[in-house]
C-alpha cells in the first residue's frame, strides 16, 4: 500500500508543468510537459507490446483486468487522496473515494462481461463473428473525472486486446499518471502508456498515423477538431461530448421525497459532470415546493477543501471554468431572473469556490439555460404546458442525457420516450453503470461506452462466413 506522498513523488518531476490545488492555491509539484516525439515513441512501443497482448485470450485479458482492480483498491487512500488535491473534489460524497471506486467497480465489471463474439447460423447461413483488437488505441480525456473517465476507456480497449496511449487533460495530469502507474504495477509493459501535455500533444495523437482508434472524451469544441483530424487516416473514433442535460419534473412527483436526488443528479462533482442535469422544467403547481425542498438539501451541503472530511462540494477545478459560471449566473441575474440561493462568491477568497446555486422564474431563454454550465448553477424554469417542456428539453442541439420526475412509471415513461437524448432516467439523474451502455446523440458525440455494446467499439469483426 502506497502513501500519498509516495504515490505524488512517483510520478511527479523536477520541472515542467507546475500543478496546483484548486482549492487552496497550492503548488503539488510538476509533472512532464510531452511533445509530438514522445507520441511518435508511445505509439511505436505500443504497437510491438500489442502483438503479443493480443495473443492472450479474453479469460486471460480479463484475469489482468481483475488483478489491476485489485492493485487500484490496495492503493485507493493515496489516489482519493491526490485526485482530491489536483482535482478539488471532496473525499467523500460521490466525489474522490467514489471515483476511486468506480474505476475498480469499471475494471472488474468489463472483465466479466461476455465476448461480443458469436455465430450467426440458420438453415442457410453459417457465419462465425469475432472481434479481433484494433491495434493502438489513442484516448483523450477531461478533467473532471480524471481516473474514472480514463478506466472507461482503458478497461475495454484491453479487455479487446489493444494496446493504449492516453493523453490526460493537462489540468489533471498527476491523477491519471498515478492511475497508470498502479495499474501497470499488473499489466505488460508497454501495453498502457501516458504522454502529458496539452492541446497541441492531443492533436499529435488524433492525427498519428499508428493510432487505429481514438477514444475522445471532453468538449464538442475539441472533439470536432478530432473528427476533422480523423479524416486523414480514416481513425475511427469515439466521441463523448458536451451536453445541456434536462430534468422535467411532472406534476404528480413528490417534491420532498425527489429533492435529494435532484440535488445530486445536478450537483454531483460540483456540477462538474457531463451527463448531470444542467435544466430543470417543474410545473406550476409544484414550482414552490420542489425550489423550497430543493434550497433545503443545498443547505445541508457543505462546501470547501477536499481533504475535510465533512465537506461533499469542492471548488470549480480552474479558472476558466469558475469564469464560465460566473458569467451565466450574471447574465441570469441581469435579465431579472430569482436567486434561490448562492450566487455571490466571495472573489478574494482562496480557490476556486462557487456556491451551491440555483435560479428561479428564469427566461427559457436565457445563457444560463441554452449554455453549458458544467458547475454548481441550476436554472429552473416554470411550465404550465408538458408538450412545451418537452419541446424545450429538445430544442437545443446536444444530447447526452436527460430525466423524468414522476411518481407514476407509466406516466414517466410516456415522457422519457419523447426525449431526444442518449440516456433518459427516471427519478434519478446521470447514473451511469458499466453494464448499461452509454453515450451522446447531436452534438454530444457519437459512439457507444461500457457493457458488450461498449467492447464492440473497439474490435472490428472478423467473419468466417461458410
Ligand atoms: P476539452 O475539450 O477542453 O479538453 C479535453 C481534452 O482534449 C484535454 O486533454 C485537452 O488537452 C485535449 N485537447 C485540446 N485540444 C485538442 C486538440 N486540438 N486535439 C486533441 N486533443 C485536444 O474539455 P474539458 O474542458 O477538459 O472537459 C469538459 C467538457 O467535457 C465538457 O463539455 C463536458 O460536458 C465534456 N465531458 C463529456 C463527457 C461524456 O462522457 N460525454 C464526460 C466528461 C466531460
Amino acid at each position: 500500500m502506497t502513501t500519498y506522498s509516495e504515490l505524488l513523488a512517483s510520478v511527479s518531476t523536477e520541472s515542467g508543468q507546475e500543478i496546483f490545488n484548486p482549492a487552496t492555491g497550492e503548488s503539488l509539484g510538476f509533472c512532464p510537459v510531452g511533445t509530438a516525439a514522445d507520441v511518435d515513441a508511445a505509439v511505436a512501443t505500443a504497437r510491438k507490446a500489442q502483438r503479443e497482448f493480443a495473443k492472450l485470450s479474453h479469460e486471460q485479458r480479463s484475469e489482468l483486468l481483475m488483478k489491476a482492480a485489485d492493485a487500484v483498491e490496495a492503493n485507493a487512500e493515496a489516489l482519493a487522496e491526490l485526485l482530491s488535491r489536483e482535482q478539488g473534489k471532496p473525499l467523500n460524497g460521490p466525489n474522490a473515494r467514489f471515483e476511486v471506486g468506480a474505476c475498480a467497480g469499471w475494471l472488474r465489471a468489463t472483465a466479466s462481461f461476455e465476448s461480443p463474439d458469436y455465430v450467426a447460423v440458420d438453415a442457410d447461413v453459417k457465419a462465425t463473428v469475432t472481434y479481433r483488437p484494433l491495434g493502438v488505441v489513442g484516448a483523450i480525456g477531461p478533467w473532471n473525472w480524471p481516473m474514472m473517465i480514463s478506466v472507461w476507456q482503458i478497461a475495454p480497449a484491453l479487455r479487446m486486446g489493444n494496446a493504449v496511449v492516453m493523453k490526460p487533460s493537462e489540468y489533471t495530469p498527476l491523477s491519471v499518471l498515478a492511475l497508470v502507474k498502479v495499474l501497470n504495477e499488473v499489466l505488460p509493459e508497454n501495453i498502457l502508456q501516458v504522454v502529458t501535455g496539452g492541446g497541441e500533444v492531443g492533436a499529435a495523437l488524433s492525427s498519428h498515423e499508428g493510432v487505429d482508434k481514438l477514444m475522445f472524451t471532453g468538449s464538442t469544441a475539441t472533439g470536432k477538431k478530432i473528427a476533422a483530424a480523423s479524416a486523414d487516416n480514416l481513425t475511427r473514433l469515439t466521441l463523448e461530448l458536451g451536453g445541456n442535460d434536462a430534468g422535467i419534473v411532472l406534476d404528480d412527483a413528490d417534491p420532498a421525497a425527489i429533492a435529494g436526488d435532484l440535488f445530486w443528479g445536478a450537483f454531483i462533482n460540483t456540477g462538474q459532470t457531463c451527463a448531470a442535469m444542467k435544466r430543470l422544467y417543474v410545473p406550476e403547481s409544484l414550482y414552490d415546493a420542489v425550489c423550497a425542498a430543493f434550497v433545503d438539501v443545498v443547505a445541508a451541503s457543505p462546501m470547501g477543501v477536499g481533504l475535510d472530511e465533512n465537506n461533499v462540494l469542492g471548488p470549480l477545478q480552474n479558472k476558466a471554468q469558475f469564469e464560465i459560471v460566473d458569467r451565466l449566473v450574471k447574465a441570469a441575474v441581469d435579465s431579472g431572473a430569482r436567486v434561490l440561493t448562492g450566487a455571490n462568491p466571495d472573489y478574494d477568497a482562496p480557490g476556486y469556490f462557487y456556491p451551491a446555486t440555483l435560479i428561479a422564474d428564469i427566461d427559457p431563454e436565457n445563457p444560463l439555460v441554452v449554455e453549458e454550465q458544467f458547475g454548481p448553477a441550476l436554472p429552473i424554469i416554470k411550465y404550465t404546458d408538458l408538450d412545451w417542456a418537452i419541446e424545450q428539453a429538445n430544442s437545443l442541439d446536444v444530447g447526452l442525457g436527460s430525466s423524468v420526475w414522476s411518481s407514476n412509471r407509466e406516466r414517466a415513461l410516456e415522457v422519457a420516450g419523447q426525449l431526444e437524448a442518449g440516456t433518459t432516467w427516471i427519478n434519478a439523474h446521470g447514473a451511469v453503470d458499466p453494464r448499461v451502455p452509454f453515450g451522446g446523440i447531436k452534438s454530444s458525440g457519437y459512439g457507444v461506452e461500457f457493457a458488450v455494446e461498449g467492447l464492440k467499439g473497439l474490435g472490428y469483426p472478423h467473419i468466417v462466413n461458410g
